[in-house]
């Protein structure tokens, strides 16, 4: 991990609900082109560690930087995905009733609204962007079916596709292979390491086998607290977390 300069700083971070500690001096270093992988148990605060990057939830102390420069506890929720910090949810969010490529075209313009959008003529080479992100995400042979036809797994792909037109440099990506066929899980892994070539990514995720194909690193998240840091291999080995997933 030396060789990476540093993408993400979370210092210190705390966020309270209510006198309830989400988040207790939590911080995490996030490398240029790493693909890290967040694990823990349902309440661990990972949810929480996502909308602080994003802007979505302030943290009461603690400092959050994006690359050297840009202080993300100033910055709303819009300044920070144009600054370069996509997110998908679990659940997928594309057009249905519009074709794969129209959903990729109206990402791409996502500023100018919808119907702007859709009646301002492509230019060829955002065509082209739009053609080559179809392939990245395997969708090319769907060009022009309805989003609302896809599998749940193809509108998964649909969605990371829409991130990447928006050119982030950090990928939030919450569950993203709940529900997928082995398939579909295979491809995912693929692509993320792709993807990790000129993005970085940050993965909450409970299926182990798929994070131990795709993680560099893992950080474990115990009760708002980073419980262990390092390979898969190593965290699993470590005995404080064997104590919080089997419970000993
Ligand atoms: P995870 O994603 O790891 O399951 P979360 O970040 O969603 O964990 O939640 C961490 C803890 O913070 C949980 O106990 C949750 O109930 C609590 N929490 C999260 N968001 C809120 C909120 N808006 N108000 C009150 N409590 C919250």
């Amino acid at each position: 991990d030396v060789r990476h300069g540093t993408l993400l700083s979370l210092e210190g971070i705390h966020v309270s609900f209510d006198g309830f500690r989400a988040l207790t001096d939590l911080s995490l270093y996030l490398g240029v082109g790493e693909l890290r992988c967040i694990i823990g148990p349902n309440g661990a605060g990972k949810t929480t560690l996502m909308d602080v990057i994003t802007g979505k939830t302030r943290p009461d102390a603690g400092s959050a930087f994006f690359g050297e420069t840009l202080d993300l506890a100033r910055m709303s929720e819009c300044e920070i995905a144009r600054a370069g910090i996509g997110r998908k949810f679990q659940k997928p969010t594309v057009f249905e009733a519009l074709s794969v490529f129209e959903n990729l075209e109206l990402a791409q313009k996502a500023d100018k609204g919808v119907w702007a959008s859709l009646r301002a003529r492509l230019s060829g080479e955002q065509r082209e962007r739009i053609e080559e992100t179809m392939i990245t995400v395997g969708l090319e042979d769907d060009c022009h079916r309805p989003a609302g036809l896809l599998s749940h797994g193809q509108k998964q792909f649909l969605e990371i596709g829409m991130l990447l037109m928006q050119d982030p440099q950090l990928l939030l990506l919450d569950e993203p292979v709940a529900g997928m066929s082995d398939a579909e899980t295979e491809f995912t892994a693929e692509l993320f390491r792709g993807l990790a070539r000129r993005h970085s990514l940050m993965v909450v995720e409970h299926d182990m086998g798929f994070v131990e194909t795709i993680a560099d690193r893992v950080t474990v998240l115990h009760q708002g607290r980073v419980l262990a840091e390092g390979s898969l291999a190593q965290v699993q080995a470590d005995e404080r977390v064997i104590e919080v997933y089997l419970g000993r």
